[in-house]
């Protein structure tokens, strides 16, 4: 079994909290992605995983077995990094088969297992290529093949998709997902991308300053995040956040936005869930789950297009917002933009904590 519990696990350098008391069950097979911006800790907690940092505080077990003082080379992971490790002066082959030479594995099987990984990897017809010459894309595909020949129960990957370039990324984020469904290893990934995260991870820990934010399903987290911070970071432009006092005009609860008026009607939920907050509060909602209507009026002040789809930059100041239309018709710049947030779609969050208010 390769769960892997992490346990009120904190780190410190010197006076510097680079985690703080993180905990997390990764289960058996599952494909976890830490997500988060630079420095919020996620590498820190991946050393730590694979024994490079030792905890400052708490408990790292792999199948229930605590790993204090269990050093790297014995704990059966595979760790693949942003800078690609291989060997520049062997061919790719002898760079797939080194670690499977290195523990004596008889010839015919790490003839298998490397035609195997070749295979999946797209690396068949460069094998007796010197990885020398070869690109970045390349290199960075035959190390993550290195470490993954080795079948290790528990796969660890830092960042291993940022230097390699847009399109080659797109592959790769498919080929690592086979390759973590074909031998089924408990897989920890790295990044700051959340595209990479939404579309590899079974689930996403979500962390900023040294906190874990939230966990949870990719569409967990974009449906319904905790807190404003994974608002904010989730979603490609994130949620539209404006900050209001609660109104109830003959038992209909809306959100008072000041000079931009008052919003659509709540949901009973979202109702019961704001009438319990006490104060002001921020109404969320996506720039994607918009209808286009009476609800609500803001100016266009500026438009990106996208290809398929337009960014509307609405308002100015802090009363702004984006809203995000599949096609590039129906507004002018410096006019106001009629739209109806998706009703059920609103997302509400307290104005002083940040914290998600639930309707339930
Ligand atoms: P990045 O993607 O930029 O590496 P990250 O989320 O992986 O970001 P960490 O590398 O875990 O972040 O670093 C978290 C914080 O801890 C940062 O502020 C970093 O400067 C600090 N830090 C990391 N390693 C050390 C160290 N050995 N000594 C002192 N501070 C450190």
């Amino acid at each position: 079994m390769s769960t892997i519990h992490l346990e009120n696990l904190v780190k410190r350098f010197g006076p510097f909290t680079a985690l703080k008391t993180m905990d997390l069950t990764i289960a058996d097979g599952e494909f976890v992605a830490l997500l988060g911006p630079s420095g919020c800790g996620k590498s820190t907690t991946m050393n730590m995983i694979a024994g490079i940092e030792r905890p400052s505080e708490g408990r790292i077990l792999f199948g229930g077995r605590d790993m204090a003082g269990v050093p790297m080379g014995r704990r059966g992971v595979g760790f693949v990094f942003q800078n690609y490790a291989i060997f520049t002066h062997m061919t790719v082959r002898q760079n797939l088969a080194y670690g499977l030479r290195a523990t004596r594995r008889p010839a015919d099987e790490v003839a298998r297992r490397v035609g195997t990984m070749a295979e999946l990897l797209q690396l068949t017809d460069l094998m007796d290529r010197p990885a020398a010459g070869l690109s970045v894309n390349i290199l960075q595909r035959v190390a993550i093949g290195r470490s993954a020949v080795m079948e290790p129960a528990i796969f660890l990957l830092d960042e291993p998709l940022s230097n390699v370039d847009a399109a080659f990324r797109a592959v790769m984020r498919t080929e690592l997902k086979q390759l973590q469904r074909t031998f089924r290893q408990t897989m920890v990934y790295v990044t700051h991308d959340q595209l990479e995260a939404m579309t590899m991870a079974d689930r996403i820990a979500v962390m900023d300053h040294g906190v874990l934010q939230q966990v949870g399903t990719p569409l967990e987290i974009y449906n319904n995040p905790a807190n404003l911070f994974v608002a904010r970071f989730i979603g490609a432009p994130g949620m539209n956040l404006l900050r209001g006092r609660p109104v109830e005009t003959a038992g209909a609860m809306s959100i008072d936005l000041g000079e931009l008026g008052l919003t659509p009607t709540l949901t009973p939920e979202q109702s019961a869930a704001v009438r319990a907050a006490k104060g002001e509060v921020i109404y969320g909602f996506r720039p994607e789950q918009v209808s286009r209507g009476l609800g609500m009026a803001m100016p266009v002040n500026f438009v990106e297009r996208i290809g398929a789809r337009t960014i509307l930059h609405l308002g100015q100041g802090k009363d702004v917002a984006k809203v995000v239309l599949e096609n590039d018709a129906g507004f002018e710049t410096g006019k106001d933009l009629h739209f109806l947030p998706l009703p059920s779609a609103v997302r509400l969050f307290d104005a002083a904590s940040g914290i998600a208010l639930r309707g339930h």
